[in-house]
């Protein structure tokens, strides 16, 4: 039996076609385009649906997806996605009724936090908690081998957690949330206070064909010993220290996992986070906690596959 897994994302959205060991067996990807509406995405996500549904037939018996934005789950709508302009789309209901296969939707954190605990903990540890360091931060929760949802399916926003009173400005209209720290953008944005010449650093210090100022630019600078670049992403590691010291205490999980794009600068982020998180006065829930960091940048999609098989086999 083999699931599809959905992350839609900005940009692109991607499907897999996984086994029920989270095996690949498929991959597609076209682009989002969110401007052209949602029933029209929805029509085209159906018949990237129908291209594994003629290769793979009855074997397919479910479809999981996971979506940037506010997620209903229980309705299978979404509510709210900033990055797609959207808000209020049922995707559950017309996708299931145009493929005829049973449709699950959940936020792409969750999703990536599902597939930590099937892929990365073999669901060997029931308490994980994974957060995404992407543009933003997301995190999902899997306790007592479930998925946690809270009331309203939104728990696991943990990029908006406050961590200093009136402190730098978020995406979110806010001010001091964690991502306004630690996502990929209010790293950047450090950096540029800090390196003045920017053109000369992307020059020296980007991967061929990525010539931006960008997070992977600035962890091949620290790799060379650049010593602004060390400190960003040492202050960077303070403050995911702080956030996760904070998430840790309420949680108690065995295992964190990070995961996306920041997450690659483990090296040069992971000392000074560690540290706040040895500096905790109160150790027991410090103390037996794995932190992890995944190098499977589609765990979104892959969790969302299992996750979809999880929920129509049960
Ligand atoms: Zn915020």
């Amino acid at each position: 039996m083999l699931g599809i897994g959905i992350d839609i994302g900005g940009t692109n959205t991607k499907l897999v076609v996984v086994n029920r060991d989270g095996k690949l067996l498929a991959q597609d990807r076209f682009k989002t385009e969110p401007s052209k509406g949602a029933a029209h995405f929805i029509r085209v996500l159906a018949g990237h649906v129908d291209t594994f549904k003629r290769d793979y037939g009855r074997q397919l018996v479910s479809i999981g997806i996971g979506a940037a934005g506010d997620v209903d789950p229980e309705r299978g709508v979404l509510r709210f996605a900033a990055n797609l302009g959207w808000g209020n789309v049922n995707i559950v209901k017309p996708l299931g009724k145009l493929t005829g296969l049973p449709c699950v939707m959940e936020n792409d954190a969750n999703m990536a936090a599902w597939g930590a605990y099937e892929l990365e903990c073999k669901r060997k540890n029931d308490d994980i908690l994974t957060l995404t360091l992407g543009t933003g931060i997301g995190s999902g929760m899997i306790l007592d081998g479930k998925l946690y949802h809270g009331a309203t399916g939104s728990a696991g926003e943990a990029g908006h957690l406050k961590l200093v009173p009136d402190g730098r400005q978020c995406n979110c209209g806010g001010k001091g949330c964690f991502e306004a720290y630690c996502g990929s953008y209010a790293i950047m944005r450090r950096a540029r206070e800090l390196i003045k010449n920017e053109a000369a650093f992307v020059r020296r210090y980007a991967s061929p064909g990525h010539e931006r100022f960008n997070t992977i630019c600035l962890t091949n600078a620290a790799a060379d010993g650049h010593a602004a670049a060390r400190k960003v992403w040492a202050e960077t590691g303070h403050y995911l220290g702080l956030g996760l010291a904070g998430l840790i205490l309420v949680l108690n999980p065995g295992r964190v996992v990070l995961t996306g794009g920041v997450s690659k600068a483990r090296e040069w982020f992971m000392p000074a986070m560690k540290k706040v998180l040895s500096a905790q006065q109160f150790k027991t829930p410090f103390s037996k906690v794995k932190i992890a960091v995944s190098d499977n940048s589609d765990l979104g999609s892959h969790g969302a596959a299992l996750f979809g098989l999880e929920r129509a086999l049960k």
